[in-house]
């Protein structure tokens, strides 16, 4: 086990398969190794596991930095490409049959039969463990760890505990395959020490590979990292979370609008605790963040929590900051971002639509009125509120916008007064202002709506609706 490392000397990282999108539990992986190396003042990598040739893609390694880069954990040093280090794991590989630590299996079909265990020998072994020498130069041959035939691999996981495996019921697993590639549990032990990884934080799935991987440090001598294994993620109805089928993903939540802060606010919580704070900030995560406060029960999925959770951090957000997260909502779904004249209208309307929304989706369409196309289209269900007398009233008003001293208190008592005047209720005059405005019979309150856009748009927009079609 490793001697304790000082914090700056933390190293983690996290090391996806290129084979799908980022999921959930992949991203939930990386933000804990992200907030625990950022919460030490130590590093953070990222190595692609594409070591398996057939299932790995380029455009899978892609999609996980895209999505790493949408959810802003940023990873120090250059990423690594597993497949890069190939002729370093046949080095090592070497070097363990050198040292008698492994060695060449030219077993064939028949004897891997007769290699299964049966009776006494509880375990793998290959014939060819003991043999000296090669086989036929040209025969095919693995490459297996000499694992020990007594005594116990131990795991002290800084989440679950002390575990132990008797290393008589463990395989001398392959390492280099007979096609030359190496395995999964040989090459993430050389790639983690050669990258100097201080602390392996990933999903508890992995619990089972961990004593083999113990078993490759001891052989080659060298210092285990610790390891800390993160629980599995449940979906709603409390299964199991399958990458494919009901895994919502990150993509879903980046298309859905939900802020990248909830997001992390939101994965953090999968597993994690600080207390009872549900809602924080993503500095006070990683002020907080501490690797006592994970949980060995399983998270369960809750997408009511996401939502409210993105509705807290879309009413606390600085309103430049969340104009910079609507206009890029809204330019990668093929529209303009609000700038120019625009821009100071969708920041006079962001207090006021801040509090009413649960994701930047809701926010932009709440916010379309303000560059909506005129002459505004009305919505059918809207259009009820524009008929003749609506728009007689409109016509009377006009004038009055046009002289007003154009300021909330000012305009809340205009509408009041001119409702008086015209012995209206208020409703009569606010609903066709409204849809004059927006083309929908719902939206924000009416003088909100005048503040935002302005007097000249406001005019321009009422003329329209009240000219002859
Ligand atoms: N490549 C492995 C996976 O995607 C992760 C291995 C590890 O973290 O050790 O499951």
């Amino acid at each position: 086990m490793r001697a304790a490392v000082s914090a700056a000397e933390i190293v983690t990282r996290f090391a996806p398969s290129p084979t799908g999108m980022l999921h959930t539990g992949g991203a939930r992986t990386a933000l804990f190794n992200w907030l625990f190396a950022r919460s030490c003042g130590g590093q953070f990598r990222l190595r692609i596991e594409d070591t398996d040739r057939a299932r790995s893609t380029a455009e899978a390694a892609e999609a996980i930095l895209d999505g790493l880069t949408w959810l802003g954990l940023d990873w120090d040093g250059e990423t690594v490409f597993q497949h890069a280090n190939r002729k370093r794991h046949r080095e090592v590989a070497e070097q363990l049959i050198e040292s008698g630590a492994a060695y060449k299996c030219f077993a064939t079909a028949e004897e891997l039969a007769a290699m299964k265990p049966t009776g006494d020998v509880r375990s793998t072994r290959s014939p060819w463990r003991d043999r000296a020498g090669d086989g036929h130069p040209d025969a095919p041959y693995c490459i297996r760890l000499k694992v020990p035939l007594s005594g116990f691999t131990v795991v002290e996981d800084a989440v679950f505990g002390h575990m132990q495996w008797q290393n008589e019921l463990l395989d001398d697993f392959i390492i280099i395959r007979s096609d030359g590639d190496p395995t999964y549990n040989f090459v993430v032990v050389v790639d983690d020490h050669d990258m100097g990884v201080s602390h392996v934080i990933r999903g508890d799935d992995h619990l089972a590979n961990t004593p083999k991987q113990c078993l490759v440090y001891a052989a080659l001598g060298w210092v285990e990292p610790v390891f800390v294994h993160i629980p599995l993620i449940l979906d709603e109805e409390g299964r199991k979370l399958s990458k494919r089928a009901d895994d919502p993903g990150l993509e879903q939540y980046r298309q859905d609008g939900i802020p990248a802060r909830a997001v992390r606010n939101y994965l953090a919580r999968l597993g994690w605790s600080h207390g009872d704070d549900d809602f924080f900030t993503t500095g006070q995560a990683i002020e907080w963040f501490r690797l006592e406060g994970l949980r060995k029960s399983p998270a369960r999925l809750d997408r009511r929590k996401l939502d409210s959770l993105a509705g807290q951090h879309i009413a606390a957000a600085e309103d430049a900051e969340l104009l910079t997260e609507l206009n890029q909502f809204r330019c990668e779904r093929g529209s303009d971002g609000f700038e120019g004249d625009l821009r100071a209208q969708a920041m006079r309307a962001l207090p006021v639509l801040k509090q009413r929304v649960k994701s930047l989706r809701e926010l932009d369409e709440q916010s379309a009125f303000i560059d909506a196309p005129r002459p505004i289209a009305v919505l059918p269900d809207a259009a009820k509120f524009l008929g003749q007398d609506a728009k007689e009233l409109l016509l009377l008003l006009l004038p009055e916008l046009t002289e007003v001293d154009w300021r909330e208190p000012v305009l809340d008592e205009l509408m009041r007064s001119f409702c008086g005047r015209e012995n209206v209720g208020f409703g009569k005059l606010a609903r066709p202002v409204r849809v004059a405005l927006t083309g929908r019979a719902a939206s924000l309150g009416i003088t909100d709506i005048l503040m935002i856009l302005g007097r000249e748009e406001v005019l321009g927009r009422i003329r329209e609706a009240v000219a002859p079609a």
